[in-house]
């Protein structure tokens, strides 16, 4: 068994897990975390990612990130910290791996169109989508639904959860991974490291697809404060900077961004762990704010997000296609509601609505296109290739 060695006293360990839902022998080479970041690997819902936009639609360009290759940054930013905090790093990157399985295709545009549409059923959304593809969706083992993945990964997975539905889920599952929203408990220290290598991770990665799409200019980009310094600092280090292509100005300063970001998590985390020091990792539970930037680094990624989401989410070209998204999807919903027959037989059960819109959410982008030509026979992205 390879155990992870150094762990901190509020690490999370493989061997005090609080188990699966269906108790299984234990591995012989891997530990619980381990396996179960190998089950996320191998289903089709991670494969699927890879076809699944995050802010530019998948047929907008080759370079642009995915929600696959996203998952693969949150995995190796969380990954550097949980090893600088001696944190549980398998769990942290199976926790990373699996945070966006859920996703519906076209991004946010089309979350939100499908939890318009299944507004009479109970929503949609996307951090329950995702305990509910582990839990349920997949359909890989002979015994049970789903991938029968440890507690701690599935807690980490559901990392929002209205009151209704966690006390919903401590009904089917008492003491399960509802029932930190019901007592105001924070999940893992791992799960919350995922949570914050998630933020990281988009905030820089849009900010570069953002440049890399013309959407915004460096100029524009040089007035948040957080870019200016390590722009700044990155020109004066190599002035050569200046005369070269400015991809390289900006992969510099992102690099120099990611690092100081990294560093300070460490600083400011080592900092609250070591004073609050919880015994162990469940009594880290009943803290919050242990996985942190510091005050000041704080304030800077929240300028940087609300720059993001004026200039960028809200860009006039990202908002029209978001639109042409939310279309696909209500069409798609509408037509499998009044003509069933058209979706696969496991999604065909009691409860429709909801077979469709697990049927819609597991879509990749150019799936969804496609099957919304084949049943109103209007492509609405014709003119984007
Ligand atoms: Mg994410």
């Amino acid at each position: 068994m390879s155990a992870p060695h150094g762990l901190a006293p509020w690490a999370s360990r493989a061997e005090s897990s609080r188990g699966r839902r269906v108790a299984e022998p234990p591995a012989p080479t891997r530990d619980a975390f381990q396996r179960d970041r190998d089950r996320i690997v191998h289903s089709s819902a991670f494969r699927r990612l890879v076809y699944k936009t995050q802010v530019f639609l998948n047929h907008e360009g080759d370079l642009f990130r995915t929600r696959l290759t996203h998952s693969l940054e949150v995995a190796q930013l969380g990954r550097s910290i949980a090893r600088g905090l001696s944190l549980n790093e398998d769990l942290v990157e199976t926790i990373a791996l699996a945070h966006d399985l859920g996703h519906t295709p076209f991004g946010h545009a089309g979350q939100d169109a499908l939890d318009e549409c299944m507004a009479p059923w109970g929503g949609f959304e996307h951090n329950l989508q995702s305990l509910r593809v582990v839990d349920r969706l997949e359909q890989r083992y002979p015994a049970w639904d789903g991938l029968n993945l440890c507690f701690e990964t599935r807690e980490g997975i559901l990392k929002r959860c209205p009151l209704s539905v966690a006390q919903r889920l401590e009904t089917e599952e008492p003491g399960g991974v509802g029932r930190r929203f019901l007592d105001g408990t924070q999940p893992s220290l791992e799960a919350q490291l995922a949570n914050l290598a998630d933020e990281i991770a988009y905030n820089a990665h849009d900010l570069d697809d953002g440049l890399r799409s013309g959407l915004l200019t460096l100029d524009q980009v040089r007035e948040v404060p957080l870019v200016a310094r390590h722009c700044e600092s990155a020109l004066a280090e190599h002035p050569v900077l200046a005369e070269m292509s400015p991809r390289r100005l900006m992969a510099e300063t992102i690099r120099r961004m990611l690092s100081a970001q990294v560093y300070d998590v460490l600083a400011a985390s080592g900092a609250a762990l070591q004073a609050a020091a919880p015994t162990d990792a469940w009594a880290a539970r009943d803290h919050r704010g242990l996985l942190c930037f510091s005050a000041g680094m704080k304030h800077e990624s929240q300028a940087l997000k609300r720059f993001l989401f004026a200039a960028l989410y809200r860009h006039p070209q990202v908002t029209q296609t978001t639109d042409r998204a939310k279309q696909v999807v209500r069409e798609l919903f509408a037509a499998y509601l009044a003509a069933p027959q058209h979706l696969p037989d496991e999604f065909r059960g009691a409860d429709l609505p909801r077979g469709v819109a697990d049927y819609i959410a597991g879509m990749t982008d150019r799936f969804a296109r496609r099957e919304h030509l084949r049943l109103s026979g209007v492509d609405l992205f014709a003119d984007a290739g």
